[in-house]
């Protein structure tokens, strides 16, 4: 069957890519390499999910913090992609975050606020000192404040922060649905009953009420081309290792900031007028988590409170870097059995025991487009299809920022009752975004200004990859909205 597109990956880019393409009456295939979700208790194991094999994917190679060899880090592969893991953060980028993007925010705002419809994300309009221009209100208002959020807004308002609801794409407030019971297993998790309002609750389910075909468990291995037109897309069967060929007039990658650039140049595209940026300037935000031990419990009820964030220091930095310096933001504590796991042999119970009197803030800081960060092809995998192999280093001024908003989240978490804090790196890419790369000519990045890889007819990357800089807030809702941004040139494109 010839599709109108054909789109691999079924996270934000892909799903939100997909619904607009069925919206205007196009034939869809979307092809993702994991299968769906369970929703069984399994999903909020944290044995199973944090530290287990549940839904684990491929290995990727990664070699990152001055390591000489690489090692092997594995990511959740389902439908619905990131999404059913995230935390439902999702904030729009700032005007000034876009300088060094070939669109502007007022491109993006009319998607944005579409995207926050579609997500159903609860929020306050104006509550954010430095909330970026808006054409409606958030579709619902954010819930009160739980009591470890609490404590930690009047830590902040004593030294005269602005903390405000973090807007959330969690479902509230609809009873026509599952609602969120504030259950701690949110961040990191599936949501066993479906109050997470991610790529597998809502935006694909309409877009397959108007035709959409999604085939989970199908490995995209190769694009194959004829000078500018992709011609089709070679596949495998994760499980039978059956061979598969889809075609298509439309094709869409997006199968996030790793695995978009390892297709493209396992398909040859490197070679493409702006082929050489394929895989380069890989960011994934400069990020570490500030814990704070408390000398009582500080969330008995096991409690949701990922609802606070903090921009108040969005821009002192902008001067300098030509940066956002970024934001920080409530996070859960992790799961005792995952501090035990992480602690030294000796003192495994006690840092078990210490969880209870754990909380923590989570520093998201702007990290530099470095051209030597990037995505190669590495060993092939059982099919024979080769994975994404990582090289990844953060520069001086990632860490500057990074050290400037967790001074300042040390400071919150003290004056909210901490008698120590310790400071914890993310080592993972799970906002990993920008290796592909938008821009206004392809001696400057792989994509055009619409997503289309320069010089190809045909081919699309509205995922994270597309991203030109990473700006200091959560990705995802960029993400959608700049998917529903580009799809009206994909239509529109006489395939
Ligand atoms: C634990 C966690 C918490 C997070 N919390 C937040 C948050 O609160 N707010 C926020 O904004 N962001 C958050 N993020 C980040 C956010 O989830 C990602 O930025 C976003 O989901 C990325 O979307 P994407 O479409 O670029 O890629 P992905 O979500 O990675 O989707 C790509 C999909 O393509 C599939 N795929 C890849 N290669 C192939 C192939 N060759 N063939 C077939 N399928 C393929 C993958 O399996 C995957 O399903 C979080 C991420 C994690 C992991």
């Amino acid at each position: 069957m010839l599709y109108d597109a054909v789109i691999v990956g079924s996270g934000f880019g892909g799903a939100f890519t997909a619904l607009a393409l069925t919206e205007a009456g196009l034939r869809v295939l979307l092809l993702e390499r994991g299968q769906p979700v369970a929703r069984d208790d399994g999903d909020w194991d944290p044995r199973q999910i944090l530290l287990g094999e549940r839904y684990r994917g491929a290995p990727v190679q990664v070699r990152q913090y001055g390591a000489r060899k690489y090692s092997d880090m594995h990511h959740h592969e389902v439908v619905g992609g990131s999404s059913v893991f995230y935390g439902g953060a999702s904030l729009r980028m700032r005007p000034a975050d876009l300088e060094r993007w070939p669109i502007t925010y007022d491109d993006l705002e009319p998607h944005y606020t579409r995207a926050e419809a579609l997500l159903d994300v609860h929020g306050i309009a104006g509550a954010d000192p430095h909330d970026p221009p808006r054409s409606a209100p958030y579709p619902r208002a954010s819930i009160d404040f739980t009591s470890p959020a609490k404590r930690i807004h009047d830590a902040a308002r004593t030294l005269g922060h602005r903390p405000f609801a973090l807007p959330m794409a969690l479902n509230f407030r609809d009873d026509s649905r599952p609602l969120c019971i504030l259950c701690n297993t949110c961040d990191g998790y599936p949501c066993r009953i479906e109050a997470k309002n991610d790529l597998t609750a809502t935006v694909p389910r309409q877009a397959q009420t108007q035709g959409l075909e999604i085939r989970a468990g199908v490995i995209a291995k190769r694009l194959v081309s004829d000078g500018a037109r992709v011609r089709e897309l070679e596949c495998v069967d994760g499980e039978t290792g059956e061979d598969y060929v889809f075609t298509g007039s439309r094709y869409i990658v997006a199968g996030g900031a790793l695995q978009t650039p390892a297709l493209l140049l396992r398909s040859g595209l490197g070679a493409t007028p702006g082929g050489r940026w394929v895989g380069r300037r890989l960011m994934r935000h400069c990020n570490a988590v500030v814990t704070g031990v408390f000398r009582k419990r500080t969330n008995p009820e096991a409690t949701f409170h990922k609802q606070l964030c903090f921009t108040d220091f969005y821009d002192d930095m902008r001067d300098r870097f030509g940066t956002a310096t970024g934001t920080i933001q409530d996070i859960y504590t992790p799961a005792r059995q995952v501090i035990e796991h992480h602690a030294p042999p000796g003192l495994r119970w006690a840092a078990g025991w210490l969880t209870a009197f754990m909380q923590n803030l989570l520093c998201i800081a702007e990290d530099d487009p470095r051209v030597d960060n990037r995505v190669t092809l590495g060993e092939p995998d059982r099919f024979g299809v080769a994975a994404p192999r990582v090289d990844h280093e953060y520069c001086a001024a990632d860490y500057e920022r990074r050290d400037y908003l967790v001074a300042r989240a040390r400071r919150v978490l003290q004056v909210a009752g901490a008698w120590t804090t310790r400071v914890y790196e993310i080592d993972s890419f799970s906002h990993g975004v920008g290796s592909v790369g938008m821009a206004s000519t392809p001696e400057q990045g792989a994509l055009d200004a619409q997503c289309k890889v320069w010089g190809m007819d045909n081919l699309w990357v509205p995922d994270g990859s597309a991203f030109s800089t990473s700006s200091g807030v959560n990705p995802s809702l960029t993400i959608a909205a700049n998917a529903l941004r580009v799809t009206p040139a994909m239509i529109a494109t006489n395939a």
